[in-house]
């Protein structure tokens, strides 16, 4: 066991501590050094809810700087609805200091193609995880939908539905947050539900008028 952890520690401890060294010369000894403004307060464009899956940063994804985005990562990106009552509120938490105590003006929930969540999702009954099916069943009315109008689709196509529907269901949730609803409908904070497609590269968004995700970037030719 020993062994495995120092063979483990003696191949990506060291690589990580050379990215803080790269991090700290860029962003703290850099000539416009970032850290010099961050170090007072912090002014984010952006709440992210994203998902922990190590393909999808959300901050490498948007080329964001330290400061640009608060994120709140877990397993399938998803909110769960308002409630005052929750045993745990670390998501709820988060999502309080973001609104009112930072004031973002933008919330995305960015989703992803081949999540392991969503597909501990579908497997519904079937998942082999103790904590993750209970986590994910915020989102189960996404997989009813698939299930009642898709049955006869891949299971790929089924998972990739699901992780869109999923992403619409916590913007939903974040309407129930009353805070969050009364700065949406003042138009002080907008919603954006993106899915990045991890096979084809792509990322897209939701539009409620479409009912549909579309493409943010054309292809390149
Ligand atoms: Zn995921």
């Amino acid at each position: 066991m020993l062994v495995v952890w120092w063979r483990t520690f003696m191949k990506d401890i060291p690589d990580f501590i050379a990215g803080f060294q790269q991090f700290r010369a860029k962003y703290i000894h850099g000539e416009e050094s970032l850290f010099s403004r961050l170090r007072k307060s912090q002014n984010p464009r952006a709440l992210v809810i994203s998902c922990c899956d190590s393909r999808v940063d959300p901050a490498l994804l948007t080329g964001a700087d330290p400061g640009d985005l608060f994120v709140i990562r877990n397993v399938a990106n998803l909110v769960p609805p308002y409630s005052n009552e929750a045993q745990a509120p670390g998501v709820r938490s988060a999502i309080e200091f973001a609104v009112k105590g930072l004031g973002v003006e933008r919330i995305i929930v960015l989703g992803h193609s081949g999540c392991g969540g969503i597909q501990a999702l579908m497997d519904g009954e079937h998942t082999q995880f103790e904590f993750i099916a209970a986590w994910v069943a915020i989102a189960s009315t996404a997989r009813e939908r698939v299930l009642r109008d898709m049955p006869d689709a891949s299971p790929t196509e089924q998972a990739r539905t699901c992780g869109q529907i999923a992403i619409t269901v916590s913007l939903q949730n974040l309407l129930t947050f009353p805070w969050v609803r009364e700065r949406v409908e003042q138009g002080s904070v907008s919603l954006h539900g993106w899915y990045f497609d991890i096979d084809a590269g792509e990322l897209s968004a939701y539009s409620e008028e479409a009912q549909a995700f579309t493409a943010l970037v054309a292809e390149q030719g």
